[in-house]
């Protein structure tokens, strides 16, 4: 296992190194790989070389997302996922997306998985990635961190995100398949509700369920769940539960994930997704580049320039706009 986090003294990349870089990546060299993913976190000017070359190797990896409040057991369930997808074959990257503010200094969450026992499995891979740049922060770089370890050979690459609000319903957008992750003890029923997350999860899984009140928590969502109106053929979401601590449960979730994983192929939802997200990620990317061009990135401030005649009433806005474009 290679475990990165974040930050630290890096070597800058030329231009000539990413082609290499990249084969290199392939092979499944780790120190590769990473590097690639800072060129993403770091926000490069050498990306769109890098997203051209990645492109005809990627579709292969499944993108799991997992999410869940601080304290549910995402660490933990993922060290356990990690072990039964290696059992089965599988090479599994793991990044762990930390929403905080890049000058918060918290903790981030690759930092605090206790992954102890993959320590000699070069199959696994996991590296932190926290929003640092300007230009639109971990929606925008996500996915591109995401077609690396795709394009990497990861037959699973699981996307963990601390449950705070809009960046997990985020994220989700990311994924094939997203697992919430709940517990009991956390006044789950109504801070699911919240949150939006009975909308965003393929897959509902209770760990702790070595705990008292695991059952009533399953038993709820259940409930909640049952609620929302479904096509006859839309996929139900189970509601599983695991003590990942000990492991119990977790080779259920693995085959969730499989079965979830055949429905998104059978059904064509797999493609819809995909598609939406390209979507997105092409239409950020354009806002991105509009934005650069008319910001404080490169030529001045326009817009600032534009605001103030707007405001002193000798420019309207739509004209505004259009100068602006
Ligand atoms: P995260 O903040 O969501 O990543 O949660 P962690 O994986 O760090 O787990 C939070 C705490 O819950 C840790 O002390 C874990 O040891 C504990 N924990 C995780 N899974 C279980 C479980 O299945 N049962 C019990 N009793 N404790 C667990």
């Amino acid at each position: 296992m290679t475990v990165q986090s974040t930050g630290g003294g890096r070597r800058a990349i030329s231009a000539a190194a990413v082609p290499d870089l990249v084969s290199k990546a392939r092979e499944g060299d780790p120190r590769s790989v990473g590097r690639l993913v800072s060129l993403v976190e770091d926000e490069s000017p050498l990306l769109p070389e890098l997203m051209r070359l990645l492109a005809p190797h990627t579709g292969g990896a499944r993108i799991v997302g997992l999410t869940g409040a601080p304290g549910v057991g995402k660490s933990t369930s993922t060290n356990a996922l990690i072990g039964e997808l290696r059992r089965r074959g599988q090479r599994v990257a793991v990044l762990a997306v930390d929403p905080s503010s890049p000058f918060s200094g918290g903790a981030l969450l690759g930092d605090r998985i206790r992954m102890g026992d993959h320590v000699l499995d070069p199959g696994v891979f996991i590296r932190s990635m926290a929003a640092r740049g300007h230009l639109g922060g971990l929606a925008w770089t996500t996915p591109q961190a995401l077609r690396v370890l795709d394009a990497a050979g990861f037959d699973v690459v699981l996307v963990e995100t601390v449950g705070v609000g809009q960046s997990e319903v985020e994220v989700a957008g990311q994924a094939d398949t997203t697992i919430v992750l709940l517990a009991p003890g956390m006044g789950d029923g109504i801070q699911a509700a919240k949150a939006g997350i009975l909308e965003i999860g393929d897959l509902y899984v209770v760990n702790k369920s070595d705990r008292d009140g695991a059952d009533r928590v399953r038993r709820d969502l259940r409930a909640m769940l049952g609620l929302a109106e479904r096509r006859d053929d839309a996929w139900r979401p189970p509601v599983l539960g695991t003590a990942a601590s000990t492991g119990a449960g977790v080779p259920d979730v693995v085959d969730a994930i499989e079965q979830h994983g055949e429905w998104l192929r059978t059904s064509g939802e797999l493609h819809r997704r995909r598609v939406r997200r390209a979507r997105e990620e092409i239409e950020t990317l354009a806002l991105t580049a509009l934005r650069r061009r008319w910001g404080s990135v490169d030529d001045g401030d326009r817009l600032d320039e534009l605001a103030a005649a707007v405001v002193a009433g000798t420019e309207d806005p739509y004209t505004a706009a259009e100068r602006l474009l």
